[in-house]
């Protein structure tokens, strides 16, 4: 007790507190998501997101190559397809333009590439599967994400992303995957994912507001943490190799209770409208953004992430190198 016991010790000297720190932020920790649109030829800043690009196909070795040249090992791609259908055909298409930006990537780099995988940005609806009967289709939709994932997977994807939430969708890309002998390609589930208001500026990027109705018989509330547990054994079971929380900051209590129960790896997306706060806090002067962004990160890892996805990867791989 005080006066023996003195916290303030330790805080005074900025060596000491470099040697107490518990929690500090790696380059090699960051995933840098982005974007490429078959639609465009020369890049497109999204509005809602300012700094970040929609990027033609010609664009990729230059994107890629200056990512890596700044230290970032790992990139999270989706797609913005010439033309959408009713069933996400572009999702699973050889000369799908994910599938040509991950060769592409691969020509040029050893980055680590893991693809997104789900239908939203493919389908003229918007939803992450296909519709029967006015609804999603669970068990219709995992026949094509086990598609999908053969062809992220044989265009060199090392890892696949689901994203759609649809149940079953672990267990069914891995069968597909060992089937097609593609035991070595991993599976980052995106376990825990909510139906989420911070999403806005993504969809602006990738055009993918669904059409009609919301995501909310597939996403989760935000009131549901056992629910998550769930979720995330349920996708363990099914043999995922890491499991995901998104978004992030709103869900550290999600990140810290996932840490505690699972041993796999914990991946935390910081998704685009926590990005997008904070560049606009920024921007009028009301937060100073480095610093902010620099809490936020380290706020994932102390919660109990392994990994995290961040728009913000090249400028916080370009501050730890100062
Ligand atoms: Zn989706």
């Amino acid at each position: 007790m005080f006066p023996d016991t003195r916290m303030r010790r330790i805080r005074r000297n900025p060596a000491l507190r470099s040697l107490v720190r518990e929690t500090s932020l790696q380059k090699d920790k960051l995933i840098l998501p982005l974007f490429f649109d078959e639609t465009i030829d020369r890049r497109r800043e999204i509005p809602s997101m300012p700094g970040i690009y929609n990027n033609p196909l010609s664009d990729v070795e230059s994107v890629i190559s200056r990512a890596a040249g700044e230290g970032i090992g790992s990139v999270l791609l989706f797609g913005v397809p010439g033309k959408k259908d009713g069933v996400g055909s572009g999702a699973y298409a050889d000369d799908g333009v994910v599938q040509k930006a991950i060769k592409r990537t691969k020509d040029v780099s050893d980055v680590l590439v893991i693809a997104d995988l789900c239908l939203c940005e493919y389908t003229d609806h918007g939803h992450c599967g296909c519709i029967s009967h006015g609804d999603v289709d669970n068990d219709a939709t995992l026949e094509l994400y086990a598609e999908t994932a053969v062809s992220l997977a044989s265009a060199g994807a090392d890892v696949v992303a689901p994203s759609g939430m649809m149940d079953g969708q672990v267990a069914a890309i891995r069968r597909a995957l060992d089937d097609a002998g593609l035991k070595d390609t991993a599976i980052m589930a995106y376990s825990a994912k909510y139906k989420s208001s911070f999403y806005g500026p993504f969809r602006d990027a990738v055009h993918s507001a669904p059409s009609k109705g919301d995501r909310s018989g597939y996403q989760m509330q935000w009131g549901n943490r056992r629910e998550a547990m769930q979720e995330m054994f349920l996708d363990m079971e099914e043999g995922a190799d890491i499991l995901m929380v998104k978004p992030a900051m709103p869900y550290l209590d999600i990140i810290r209770e996932a840490r505690d129960r699972f041993d796999l790896p914990i991946a935390a997306y910081q998704v685009s409208g926590e990005y997008s706060m904070i560049k606009a806090a920024a921007a009028n002067g009301w937060l100073n953004e480095n610093d902010a962004v620099m809490e936020s990160l380290t706020s994932l890892f102390r919660s109990g992430a392994d990994m995290a996805i961040t728009y913000f990867a090249e400028s916080v791989a370009k501050e730890l190198d100062r």
